[in-house]
């Protein structure tokens, strides 16, 4: 095959996606599938059908670990678990989310605990946890940032101050390994259709200020993830390092 080509191939990985079941991470773990790797799936309710569908399909391993990943408790040995499932581990996406709207001033302090420790914590957490197995092979970790790790939001302050975290973490994480041979990115998408945003797509008000935004004019497809994603969990990003790629339709121009 053509060298340029085939550096974006994943024959013999092992790929660990947290929250792959479904929304965009349900699309990333069919395209690590597609490019060849075998992939665990770590994930609050252990239900992966349609993962486990499309793994099938491709005659690739899947398997599915069940996690509560703002738990101490559930997240501890969790990546060495999923890497001895899978017979080793080469990428790390940490994708696993949730959202809570409330206005800063009214935030409840249970909700922002959860949210820091999902997006933030659990990041920082994993990646320790994939990195200790990568130490002498080198690996990569590919972090899911937001729009918001650049901008304010509006009623997210704890997703906001989390992908914020996400975005300084890459960098960190990606400054103290790269000697390792250990890559970490992170990408940030804009404004895709899954249940996270079912609240903005069904508000007419909202649905109209995003697209009126977004200089493509349109929501992305979660498809639209998967370039980005295979260019940096594959030998083509070997030299990609610390950086946070938005994938918006040109939502960060305006
Ligand atoms: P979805 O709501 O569609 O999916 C969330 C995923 O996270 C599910 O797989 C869910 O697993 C998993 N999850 C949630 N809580 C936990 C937990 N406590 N422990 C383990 N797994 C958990 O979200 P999206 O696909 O939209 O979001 C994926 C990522 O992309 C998130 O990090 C999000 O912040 C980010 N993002 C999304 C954007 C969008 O427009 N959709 C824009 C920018 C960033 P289960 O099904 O088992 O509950």
């Amino acid at each position: 095959m053509n060298p340029y080509l085939s550096q974006f191939g994943l024959d013999g990985k092992f790929a660990i996606v947290t929250g792959g079941n479904r929304g965009l991470g349900l699309e990333f773990t069919k395209a690590l599938l597609g490019a060849g790797a075998d992939v665990a799936v770590i994930c609050r309710s252990g239900q992966a059908d349609e993962a486990v569908e499309a793994a099938e399909e491709l005659s690739r391993k899947l398997v599915v670990l069940k996690a509560d990943l703002t738990s101490d408790e559930d997240r501890r040995g969790v990546i060495q678990r999923a890497a001895e499932k899978l017979g080793g581990l080469n990428i790390l996406l940490n994708n696993a989310g949730i959202q809570h709207r409330a206005p800063a001033a009214d935030f409840p302090m249970d909700k922002w605990r959860e949210v820091i420790e999902l997006h933030l914590t659990a990041v920082f957490d994993l990646s320790q946890q994939a990195a200790k197995l990568m130490w002498e092979t080198g690996g990569r970790i590919v972090n899911i940032a937001s729009m918001v790790s650049f901008l304010a939001g509006q009623s997210i302050c704890a997703y906001t101050a989390a992908k914020s975290g996400v975005a300084g973490l890459t960098r960190a994480m990606a400054n103290e390994w790269a000697g390792r041979g250990i890559t970490v990115n992170a990408i940030a998408p804009g404004y895709f259709a899954t249940d996270m945003t079912a609240s903005l797509q069904k508000d007419p008000k909202r649905n109209t200020e995003i697209v009126a935004h977004i200089p493509m004019a349109r929501w992305g497809d979660p498809a639209e993830l998967t370039g980005a994603m295979l260019l940096l969990a594959s030998e083509a990003g070997r030299y990609i390092t610390g950086q946070i790629i938005a994938v918006d339709g040109g939502y960060l121009l305006r």
